[in-house]
């Protein structure tokens, strides 16, 4: 007897093979039949006419927090991901030191993923101090599986507290946060993440801990990660310019030194600057010159991006801006205000690089999304040039009178950017390169900017059946066996005797997301955005079903994967 059959379905395996129509049985949470299966099971499920696919795996998020607030890692697991990797970017929230390491690391998250603060607070206790221990708190209390980074960030300000944030690490800091990060991967942690991007700053507008690292100490942190199987490495920089020749050898060596793959995050293919992605593919092929692989993440689509005055991320990339925003809220309120202050944004603007000001400090093109007083709803909707030209004032005063009357609440969009066919084109040749993965997803952070986090439905409902440039069995590929390969992840993201059965069965006619809206659902009433899975029928994790047409069946039989247990060490080339 079966624990569950599923029949009549379009079976697509995660290995690229064509779709085959089918049946699957599953027992003690694995695949035991695939093709024809006769034995009687428990529960049965007809999926004709739909897709039967691996669970998707989404190698890029930020839900290190969301664990204890959200156990069901939504809206992730209504698309059908099965099993998610945190603490990219270094910003996990383990190891951690006693003392102020959890508050500092509380408001370096809420600053630099997006994540409001008060939010962080109400989640958890935060009393953990080990890797391991951070697994235990949710191990088998959620409802879709989680695979965590070590991150950098936490692993300096643990080891050298506030000097973290100023100082370069002496040799005892670098042997103290080696021992602690092999102490981390030994407790579960898949790999070690680290940021060296600019737009990596904390509320007091300094950089990040992990920025304050120079090269050896990167290097020799990642020579630890060698030591354990199943792990690999995560980097994350300046992705906006061409890539230095330094930054290039910097990802090599590192993934020379832990012997694993590295992914960063993210290539962003535009026919703007064909030649930018290109030069930033071919760090891969630099890389693998030398024995190293580095593998770009790239995105589905061009995100929508949105931005406020209460967070003021990406804004205060502007020269002289984040001086300006990164003040208590109060103060922000008083200065932006005063004409002295604006003169120094409008000079901050003025002399940005042009890609910047082409790009986002464009603020006749913004529109306005979403108000929140009497007095600025009647702009909702409207280009900001349009409501400046009318109120006869700068396109850049206009956005801060209605950011000022709105409490700094306003949600201002940019204009889409990358939407042309030819920018499509470059980014699905960007899809199927073998040198890039589909991926960039962000869940969990950043709540108030994109939409990334639902970049899964939407290769499958833009990508393959709206614009037709990928075949359905190539997405399945790039969302389930090829991150599943280049995590370690060894029994998930392929259909197959012998492997879990995480598993989704979607309609390939209808799936999608619903419209995109603010959620007020985050610990103390804060909101995030969030649109709905459309198309998916049945999601399981682990042999259990999670969600039934978008209803959440109650079950948590998600596990904390960990590293060497659950995976094997990632090729340093791929498996053709
Ligand atoms: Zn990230």
């Amino acid at each position: 007897m079966l624990d569950l059959r599923i029949d009549n379905a379009t079976l697509i395996d995660g290995t690229g093979a064509p779709g085959r129509t089918g049946s699957l049985g599953v027992l003690n949470g694995r695949i035991t039949t695939i093709g024809r299966v006769d034995e009687p099971a428990r529960k049965i499920i007809d999926a004709e006419g739909r897709v039967l696919a691996p669970g998707f795996i989404d190698i890029h998020t930020h839900y290190d927090a969301q664990v204890f607030w959200d156990p069901t890692l939504s809206p992730s697991s209504h698309y059908g991901i099965t099993t998610i990797v945190g603490g990219n970017c270094g910003f996990s929230v383990a190891p951690l030191a006693d003392g102020d390491t959890g508050a500092y690391l509380m408001r370096m998250l809420s600053r630099v993923e997006g994540m409001p603060l008060e939010s962080l607070k109400a989640c958890s206790d935060w009393g953990w101090n080990s890797f391991g221990e951070y697994l235990d708190r949710f191990d088998g209390k959620l409802a879709i599986n989680a695979a965590f980074m070590v991150g950098h960030s936490a692993l300096r300000r643990s080891v050298m507290g506030e000097r973290a944030n100023t100082d370069a690490a002496t040799p005892a800091d670098l042997a103290a946060m080696q021992k602690l990060l092999g102490e981390s991967l030994a407790g579960g942690g898949i790999g070690f993440s680290t940021t060296i991007s600019p737009a990596h700053s904390d509320p007091d507008g300094n950089p990040v801990p992990s920025r304050l690292a120079n090269r050896a100490e990167m290097v020799a942190l990642a020579g630890v990660v060698r030591n354990f199987p199943g792990t690999s490495i995560e980097f994350s920089l300046d992705v906006q310019v061409p890539f230095t020749a330094e930054h290039v050898q910097l990802m090599t060596d590192i993934s020379l030194a832990a012997e694993r793959p590295l992914n960063w995050n993210a290539l962003l293919p535009s026919a703007r600057a064909p030649e930018l992605f290109k030069s930033q593919l071919a760090a891969s092929d630099h890389a693998a010159k030398q024995g190293a692989r580095v593998v770009p993440l790239v995105v589905v689509k061009p995100g929508d991006l949105r931005l406020n005055f209460t967070s003021g991320f990406v804004l205060d990339l502007l020269p002289g801006w984040a001086e300006i925003l990164h003040v208590p809220k109060a103060e922000r309120l008083r200065t932006l205000a005063e004409p002295s202050v604006r003169a120094i944004l409008q000079a901050g603007v003025d002399e940005a690089p042009a890609n910047m000001r082409a790009s986002y400090a464009n603020f006749h093109d913004w529109t306005v999304a979403e108000t929140f007083s009497p007095a600025t709803k009647p702009h909702e909707g409207k280009v900001v040039g349009d409501v400046a030209k009318a109120a006869g004032k700068t396109s850049l005063d206009m956005v801060l009178d209605i950011a000022l009357a709105d409490d700094l609440k306003t949600t201002f969009v940019l204009p889409r950017r990358h939407n042309d066919a030819e920018s499509w084109e470059l980014r699905s040749t960007a899809w199927l390169d073998p040198r890039a993965l589909i991926g960039a997803s962000d869940a969990g952070a950043h709540l108030d900017m994109t939409d990334s986090f639902a970049f899964f439905p939407q290769l499958l409902s833009i990508g393959v059946r709206e614009k037709k440039l990928i075949s359905l069995e190539e997405a399945v590929r790039q969302l389930t066996s090829r991150p599943a390969r280049l995590m370690g992840f060894s029994d998930r993201g392929e259909l197959k005797v012998g492997y879990r059965a995480d598993l989704v069965v979607f309609d390939p006619a209808t799936i999608d997301h619903g419209p995109l809206h603010t959620r007020f659902d985050l610990p103390a009433g804060a909101g995030r955005l969030f649109a709905e899975a459309i198309g998916v029928g049945h999601v399981f994790v682990n042999g259990i079903e999670i969600f039934r047409d978008g209803q959440f069946q109650g079950a948590y039989p998600g596990r904390a994967i960990r590293s060497g247990r659950d995976t094997t060490t990632p090729p340093m080339v791929e498996a053709q």
